[in-house]
């Protein structure tokens, strides 16, 4: 099927009109700026928007209050993972004596930033809260290597979240109770 064009009018052809419509445009945005106080742009990066709360910004790894790892390495957020953006090192067999009683935790845990699309299945996955979405927005680096963050990275970026959830005291607790309830 043969779809014929419109004929363009002989004012159409000099595109006055079109050029007019355009400068009304930044001839208003020129008057609000100017008149009303209605700035739209900003000195980025000296100056950041504030985003909502509940922004969906890029994930890090959190500790716990007593500044240990929360993550117990079971990859179910790698799992999930649309972009396949996060890669886990579980630890292996040979548990190290400084960890309690938490056999896992990761040897190495990366996202990569440059994969990572902010869609926030990890955090909802995470059975121990340990991975959030926080409101980073703005992440640039100067190689494909700096945007893969590091287990390192993650966590110093992620910082504490005192909450709840902490797989440690659960397990002092356990031990507690099971001693509690012991027969005489
Ligand atoms: S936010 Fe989405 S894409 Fe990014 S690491 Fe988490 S699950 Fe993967
Ligand atoms: S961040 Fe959460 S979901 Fe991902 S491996 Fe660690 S504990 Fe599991």
């Amino acid at each position: 099927m043969i779809i014929k064009r419109t004929e363009l009018s002989w004012l159409e052809r000099m595109y006055f009109p079109t050029l007019w419509s355009g400068l009304r445009v930044t001839a208003r945005h020129f008057y609000d700026t100017l008149f009303r106080g209605g700035r739209v742009t900003m000195e980025y990066p000296e100056q950041r928007w504030t985003v909502p709360e509940g922004y969906r910004g890029a994930p890090y790894l959190v500790k716990d209050a007593e500044d240990r790892t929360k993550c117990v390495s079971c990859q179910l957020c790698e799992f999930v993972c649309p972009p396949k953006a996060i890669k886990i090192t579980p630890p292996g067999p040979a548990v190290d004596p400084t960890t309690g009683n938490v056999e896992k935790r990761p040897r190495e845990f990366e996202i990569n930033m440059l994969r990572c699309i902010f869609c926030g299945f990890c955090q909802e996955v995470c059975p121990e809260e340990a991975i959030f979405l926080m409101k980073d927005y703005s992440l640039t680096g100067l190689s494909r290597k700096e945007m893969i963050y590091d287990k390192e990275k993650l966590l110093s970026l992620g910082g504490v979240h005192n909450d709840q959830i902490r797989k440690w005291k659960k397990k002092e607790a356990e031990a507690a109770s099971q001693e509690a309830f012991k027969p005489e």
